[in-house]
């Protein structure tokens, strides 16, 4: 197996210390959110004004706990996508295929 270099794992608490899962679920649910364009020079950046863009939601393999990535940090929606949508989300995929082992490296 390659050496990754995992740099952003699940910050959320689980038993007396963090998750720390590097393994998520993403089936493509977007969030939409605001996205600052930044690094283009130009003087009509009002046109940007209001743009939005997809996130995608990611939803964690071990805890469940959905988070965006903004700025490569996970940033936790889980008051927009509660745990109830989320098991939901993954029963719905457990229909057509069984819930993988995880094990982290
Ligand atoms: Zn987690």
């Amino acid at each position: 197996m390659p050496d990754f270099k995992f740099a952003t794992r699940c910050p959320a608490k689980l038993g007396n210390g963090e998750c720390k899962s590097a393994i998520f679920y993403d089936w493509g649910l977007k969030m939409m959110t605001h996205a600052p364009v930044v690094g283009i020079d130009g003087n009509n950046l009002q046109k940007y004004d209001g743009w939005s863009s997809g996130q995608s939601i990611q939803i964690c393999a071990r805890c469940s706990t959905p988070y965006i990535v903004e700025e490569g940090r996970l940033v936790d929606v889980s008051v927009e996508l509660g745990p109830e949508e989320v098991n939901q989300i993954i029963s719905r995929g457990q229909t057509n295929l069984p819930h993988p082992k995880i094990k982290d490296p």
